[in-house]
């Protein structure tokens, strides 16, 4: 099964790359404006494929990706110095513009999931250039963040991550919300179960926890300019999760018609994922303090797609 990836930087070849390892996928076609760099990527991921899966990793044109079941969407510009946020924004929404037509002409059957950041809005973006129903337009959300929170609750309480049932929604960034009170681990609720394994969850521990999650991006890009690696596996995850037809739940940001009182924003939510992308989005169990930051959250993200017009 072939996968197309437009932008293929750091994000777009670390994804090639975990595809690679991961397996699932027959052919991988790189596309960059910068073709001399796809090209050396396609060279040097197709010689780590001996070790790994068989996939066919080639640097090609918006033409080669016809057939392609996802295409990612890792394309974007860096920010420029003393340019402001939304400026940024704006040119990130026309590349955006430029490569979107091209995608939809020559793969108009496929699932973009949606790479650059901010996400959230580029997967608005994304969406409303593409005319492509809702759940065929999805973005990495906060995968990550899911995955981390998931990660040191389970460090806390000593059990395996793949026990502990714990989300993340809302922005990919700053105002994300982390889904306490619903959690669960092993089926029982998480407080009962950090009392009962004798690791109960002190607001201390809460806060580093909250704090390891949210501020990891800032550590990471502090100590080596970007985040790559994390990202390539999730995406390499959600591409295996389309391409098997998988029907996982993950919180994956896509546009929304409505949450929490906010109407029409693309936010992450958990969110069952299958051959035709978002199947269904199931709305979170939330106390009344994580309703309002998921509200506010919303506004925040509804109010950048709007200022750029989306
Ligand atoms: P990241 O760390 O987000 O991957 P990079 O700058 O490494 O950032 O990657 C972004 C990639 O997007 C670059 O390789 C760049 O050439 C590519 N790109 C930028 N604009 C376009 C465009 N209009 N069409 C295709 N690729 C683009």
């Amino acid at each position: 099964m072939k996968v197309g990836i437009v932008g293929s930087g750091f994000v777009g070849s670390a994804a090639a790359y975990a595809m690679a390892l991961l397996g699932g996928v027959r052919e991988v076609v790189l596309v960059d404006l910068d073709a001399k760099l796809a090209r050396a990527h396609a060279e040097d991921l197709l010689h780590a494929t001996p070790f790994a899966h068989p996939v066919w990793v080639r640097a090609g044109g918006y033409g080669d990706l016809e057939g392609a079941r996802v295409v990612v969407l890792a394309a974007g510009v860096a920010q420029r110095p003393g340019e402001t946020r939304l400026q940024l924004l704006d040119r990130n929404a026309q590349v955006f513009a430029q490569i979107l037509p091209r995608v939809g002409e020559a793969a108009p059957e496929a699932v973009l999931l949606v790479a650059t950041n901010p996400v959230d809005v580029m997967t608005q973006v994304a969406y409303r250039l593409s005319g492509l129903p809702l759940g065929r337009v999805v973005g990495s959300g906060t995968i990550l963040d899911t995955a981390r929170f998931r990660a040191l609750l389970a460090e806390h309480l000593e059990v395996a991550p793949q026990s502990v049932h714990a989300y993340v929604v809302g922005e990919h960034g700053d105002s994300e919300v982390l889904l306490w009170s619903g959690a669960q681990v092993g089926g029982v609720p998480l407080i009962a179960f950090a009392e009962a394994r004798g690791r109960p969850l002190t607001p201390g521990n809460r806060a580093r926890i909250d704090e390891g999650v949210r501020k990891a991006a800032y550590r990471i890009i502090e100590g080596k300019g970007a985040t790559y690696y994390g990202i390539g596996a999730g995406l390499a995850r959600l591409v295996r999760a389309i391409l098997a037809d998988e029907k996982g739940v993950y919180t994956v940001s896509a546009f929304t018609e409505e949450v929490a009182g906010v109407r029409e924003v693309a936010l992450s939510l958990p969110r069952v994922l299958g051959a035709s992308g978002v199947e269904a989005t199931i709305p979170p169990g939330l106390d009344a303090a994580e309703g309002e930051a998921l509200r506010q959250s919303a506004l925040l993200l509804k109010e950048a797609a709007s200022a750029l017009g989306f």
